[in-house]
């Protein structure tokens, strides 16, 4: 039984009620609706689709709409490619012209301002390399330092770019209000750099009602700095290693993303490691070894989720590539795992709460106990008892379907809906019987319940029985 959970970017390859289902029912739990592409029409059918589909095969699936950021793109190309040459200059224009061999427009009017003599530019998400050699009238030239082919409106990145941008635009806004409208269970927000940009999209979100998740993609260097504080402020954090390996050297992206899901795990927020995991498999059956050891190196890391983008959104493979990494995740979770210890960081105050889920798990594992069951209000029981690993499967039960997608991001933990009824025993016996019906325990099994009692600290974790399926 998996423990690591996987996203999957819908788009063309998806999008239709036959490929979503064999998404779904090849493993995926959380379905990425990347607004940087598609419209509010196709993003609002596509989450439709995903929890319409999930509902028949029995599923919970989670909801993720990105937020891109100010994402910088070079213009459109005659003839939609061009190659670009080594050692030809190449001019990065403000002017609305169909680009060539010789230059390309811009989406930023104030990059002659960004750049210095000697910066680097990177086209095409990284895989072409400018080089700054002057300014002219708005115009900046450049020289090609690594070849390729430019195709119409690709990704732009300049390092040292988030210090003249905002990282949440007006697009971002209106995405925002589509993501609540549509109860998104979580929010990519791109480019953070301080706990302070995660604190102002927490202003935009509703007082009442639904409030989706907010994910911090870790991927400037100034995010690196203030990770604590960011850890701290989101509800779960992205390794977006696409465009950290642009804002710091890629070399030391293995290393970050080791500390950085290490941190994570020690402060109990769910961790998705993202970008290329298995981009091979977009156009072949089969996954290169190297991508095989980096979706098991990030389980061995402690992740809580692996990310698929391209590969499920345009890929010629989309349910294997979901599979094989379905596959790859559980044979890596054999590995004996390295425990840490979320109550040492944790980043929220309730201690009773973190001591009592830490307690569950040690009377689980001493008693070997078939399943921990949450009954949980907010989540936040099934977030903490996780946080702590248990070898056992974790049952996460709530009758909100809002509570339930909050679930799908976290390790280990198997949403389960069930109606609430005011009788505790009654409901400690619907919370069982969903649990051995979702095959997380056998008839006979002790298993550990933990909750929140009610009383004046209704809704904190409080209480671990442990009772016999
Ligand atoms: C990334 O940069 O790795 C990432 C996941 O972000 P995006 O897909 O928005 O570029």
């Amino acid at each position: 039984m998996r423990r690591t959970k996987i996203v999957a970017t819908i788009g063309p390859a998806t999008n239709a009620p036959d490929t979503m289902q064999a998404l779904v029912s090849a493993g995926v739990d959380v379905v990425r609706l990347n607004a940087a592409h598609g419209d509010a029409e196709s993003h609002i059918a596509n989450a439709a689709l995903a929890r319409a589909t999930a509902d028949q095969l029995g599923r919970s699936v989670g909801v993720l709409v990105d937020l891109p950021g100010p994402k910088m793109r070079s213009g459109p190309i005659a003839n939609g490619a061009v190659e670009l040459e080594c050692g030809r200059e190449f001019v990065l224009t403000t002017q609305p012209v169909d680009g060539d061999a010789t230059r390309v427009t811009t989406t930023i009017p104030d990059l002659s301002r960004w750049v210095r003599v000697g910066d680097e530019v990177f086209l095409a998400d990284g895989a072409i390399v400018l080089r700054v050699v002057g300014v002219d009238d708005g115009d900046v030239r450049t020289e090609v330092v690594r070849a390729g082919t430019l195709r119409s409106r690709k990704g732009m990145h300049l390092p040292r770019a988030e210090h003249f941008v905002d990282p949440f635009t007006e697009s971002d806004a209106a995405s925002l209000d589509l993501a609540i409208a549509i109860k998104a269970d979580y929010v990519g927000l791109s480019f953070v750099r301080r706990p302070e940009d995660i604190e102002g999209v927490i202003q935009r979100l509703p007082r009442r009602g639904h409030r989706p998740n907010l994910v911090a993609k870790i991927e400037t260097a100034s995010a690196l700095d203030h990770l604590a504080g960011i850890v701290g402020a989101a509800d779960a954090v992205m390794v977006a290693r696409g465009d950290l390996g642009i804002q710091v050297p890629a070399r030391r992206v293995p290393l970050l993303q080791k500390e950085i899901i290490r941190f994570c795990n020690m402060s109990g927020k769910p961790v998705i490691t993202a970008t290329q995991m298995l981009e091979s498999m977009t156009r072949s059956p089969l996954p290169t070894r190297a991508e095989v050891n980096d979706v098991a190196n990030a389980v061995l890391d402690g992740t809580d989720a692996l990310m698929l983008s391209e590969e499920t959104a345009v890929g010629l493979f989309a349910a294997d590539t979901v599979r094989t990494m379905a596959e790859v995740a559980e044979s890596a979770e054999s590995w004996p795992r390295q425990r840490v210890d979320p109550a040492g960081v944790h980043t929220d105050s309730d201690r009773v709460a973190w001591a009592v889920a830490h307690a569950s798990v040690q009377a689980a594992e001493d008693l070997g106990v078939g399943a921990i069951i949450c009954p949980t209000r907010s989540g936040s029981t099934a977030r903490r008892v996780a946080a702590y690993r248990p070898s056992m499967p974790i049952a996460g039960i709530s009758p909100s379907a809002a509570v339930l997608g909050g679930l799908a991001l976290t390790w280990g933990v198997h949403p389960l809906e069930v109606p609430d009824v005011a009788d505790g025993d009654e409901q400690l016996r619907l919370a069982v019987r969903a649990t051995l019906h979702a095959g997380l325990a056998n008839a006979g099994d002790l298993v550990a319940v933990v909750f929140g009692s009610a009383g004046p600290r209704a809704g904190s974790t409080d209480t671990v029985r442990v009772v016999r399926a």
